[in-house]
């Protein structure tokens, strides 16, 4: 099967080389190509360059995309998709003046949807799931990471990661699986945290291992939830069978999880809205991708990642949805990357970056997925017919996707 692209008005974030991902100065550059070509061979990137090279060869399909243009679907490598009903009861709490904190200490949270969970059955669960799926490809998704953590038993964490499994199994999108047992502590651990984790390490992850249900552990190193000394003790547990660290970090106060992220080489630390001199200090010249979550900020009203702070010193950025039931209930990665220049001043140039190369390499897909480049999936959007790409934040709201392509073929 072989498909041409003609006539494309900009082809968006070319690589001719394939990168890790680009920090500092280097996010403000993306690579287009004007008046360009593209061509997808059974289901991956065979070839583009400008309109005078276009090939004369015989193709499948030929998709004339005169006045539009294309760039690699959204890379969100930060999601909670697979849980079990909603919270807006929660939502309007919080409205009438309850903290986050208040609706946790009420049995809300993360507590509440574990409850949620646990009583869902595994069938039930992977139907809404999947319908959440299904809507964020429509929304310009190509690659996506889920997280387990609202099971909170050994059974339910593992009932959550087979559910992704069963996704990934039937879905064209790019699915990678986190652990996250260590969301929060459940009230039969209330008086007894060590013992919970001691649980998720000697029941729980061996079972992860020898099925692969995981590539990453995860755990919610916050004040009131778990501390430095839980975290490296999770990581170091997950070290040991292969798992690698994307850890939250940083969300309401600044403990030190960025240092023992970047101790045991995380592939990403995630949230960040609370940073130090020192918790950027540390990110600087490693190989863990900060990633912000500004959609989880404008729904809780706390401050936002400081992006500008930290792009200025250098690092590299991610952006995703943290699409999940308490704090983001949306997966649009579209608003993410308006709110990310609205609110945390980048340059669509680096939104971009962020929301594609850089969340490739946030949940170890960097080779498969987040540019245009030979032999990556032909996971690709096919805008409206838009005057720049500077159009795409601008348009806060609303999303300018005609079509989305994943390894080739149209979603519908
Ligand atoms: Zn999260």
């Amino acid at each position: 099967m072989t498909t041409l692209f003609k006539n494309i008005k900009e082809l968006i974030q070319v690589r001719d080389k394939q990168i890790d991902f680009v920090s500092g100065a280097a996010m403000k550059i993306l690579p287009t190509i004007k008046n360009a070509f593209l061509v997808v061979e059974n289901g991956l990137i065979s070839d583009y360059g400008k309109m005078y090279e276009c090939p004369n060869s015989e193709f499948d399909m030929i998709v004339d995309a005169t006045g539009k243009m294309i760039l690699p679907s959204w890379c969100d490598s930060h999601t909670h998709i697979v849980y079990a009903g909603n919270r807006e009861g929660e939502f309007v709490d919080r409205i009438n003046g309850l903290s986050y904190e208040d609706i946790a200490n009420n049995g809300g949270g993360i507590l509440n949807s574990a409850k949620k969970l646990q009583e869902t059955s595994e069938d039930d669960l992977y139907n809404q799931s999947k319908t959440r799926l299904e809507e964020v490809m429509q929304l310009g998704t190509g690659a996506v990471e889920i997280k387990s953590g609202y099971g909170l038993t050994a059974d339910a964490e593992l009932k959550m990661l087979r559910v992704i499994k069963r996704l990934k199994e039937n879905y064209p999108i790019e699915i990678k699986a986190t652990f996250l047992g260590a969301h929060a502590v459940p009230l039969n651990y209330k008086n007894n945290k060590r013992g919970y984790l001691q649980m998720l390490i000697d029941d729980v992850m061996p079972i992860i291992a020898s099925e692969n249900l995981a590539e990453y552990v995860d755990i919610f190193c916050e004040t009131g939830y778990f501390s430095v000394e839980d975290t490296a003790l999770i990581l170091e547990a997950g070290k040991k069978l292969g798992l690698i660290p994307k850890i939250h970090v940083n969300q309401f106060t600044a403990i030190g999880g960025v240092q023992v992220g970047v101790k045991y080489k995380a592939l990403s630390v995630d949230h960040l809205e609370e940073m130090r001199d020192e918790d950027i200090e540390a990110l600087k010249n490693t190989k863990t991708m900060p990633v912000a979550l500004p959609s989880c900020s404008y729904f809780l009203s706390i401050p936002y990642t400081p992006a500008r702070k930290m792009i200025d010193a250098g690092l590299p950025l991610a952006l995703a949805t943290d699409y999940n039931p308490g704090s983001t209930p949306s997966g649009n990665m579209n608003f993410v990357i308006s709110t990310a220049c609205i609110k945390m001043k980048m340059t669509p140039e680096e939104a971009l970056n962020a929301a594609t190369v850089n969340g490739a390499y946030a949940m170890g897909l960097g080779k498969q997925v987040g540019s245009i480049t030979k032999g990556k999936l032909a996971n690709i959007i096919l805008t409206k017919p838009i005057n720049s790409y500077g159009f795409i934040p601008y348009s806060f709201g609303n999303h300018q996707i005609e079509k989305v392509y994943l390894k080739g073929l149209e979603i519908k």
